[in-house]
């Protein structure tokens, strides 16, 4: 695993980048562009973008180029995500984008220093490395990833650092879905500050 902090602000890492709709959390069914980022050390078992942990493996895509394929395409909306995106400085990057007319929006876990311009911020914290104290106020959605029955206590602890107007998600883990959706269902049912969020994307197979 690369744990090296890249601080490049002109060039980036990028493992893949797309145009599709967002699946999942408050944005869910918006055409968005999506950046994923290279280089992750936060080490979640059940990661499903492990490909991106590596940065050195991914080219290094210049922020005019990035902003330049989103304005080939309709959107006003982009996604940066990884891998975990804040290991990387994204002060040039989301000013460049919002500065071309475009909402920024970042999905971190929060275990790196927060940078960047953000018109929303979705804070998915992992049990395998913290977020940083920083980042809790400054989430506009909280949204966490069941993966079994102790993670809703764990949920709970986040729900009550944020700010008071941050959205609360809960996730079925996809590969625990069958299981832990029905338990979310009757949690959120319990309490209903909570929704529900799933990996649309996934169902309807597109990126
Ligand atoms: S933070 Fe995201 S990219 Fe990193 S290991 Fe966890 S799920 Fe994978």
């Amino acid at each position: 695993m690369n744990t090296a902090i890249i601080n490049t602000d002109r060039q980036l890492p990028v493992m893949e980048h797309f145009y599709t709709i967002q699946g999942e959390g408050f944005h869910q069914g918006r055409a968005a562009y999506f950046i994923r980022l290279g280089g992750c050390d936060v080490g979640c078992v059940w990661c499903d973008v492990k490909d991106s942990w590596d940065a050195s493996i991914h080219p290094l895509f210049e922020i005019d180029e990035l902003v330049s394929n989103v304005q080939q395409t309709a959107t006003k909306l982009v996604v940066i995500t990884g891998g975990e995106p804040l290991m990387h400085n994204l002060d040039a990057l989301t000013h460049a984008l919002q500065q071309a007319g475009f909402e920024t929006n970042i999905e971190t876990s929060g275990a790196h220093p927060l940078s960047g311009s953000w018109n929303w911020i979705c804070l998915s914290p992992k049990k395998f490395k913290a977020p940083l104290p920083e980042i809790l106020p400054a989430a506009n959605e909280l949204k966490v990833v069941i993966f079994n029955k102790s993670d809703f206590l764990w949920a709970e602890q986040y729900a009550a650092l944020v700010s008071p107007g941050c959205k609360l998600y809960l996730q079925p883990e996809w590969d625990k879905a069958a299981t832990v959706t029905p338990l979310i269902i009757e949690y959120i049912k319990q309490y209903p500050k909570w929704e529900l969020s799933l990996q649309v994307h996934k169902y309807i197979n597109v990126p």
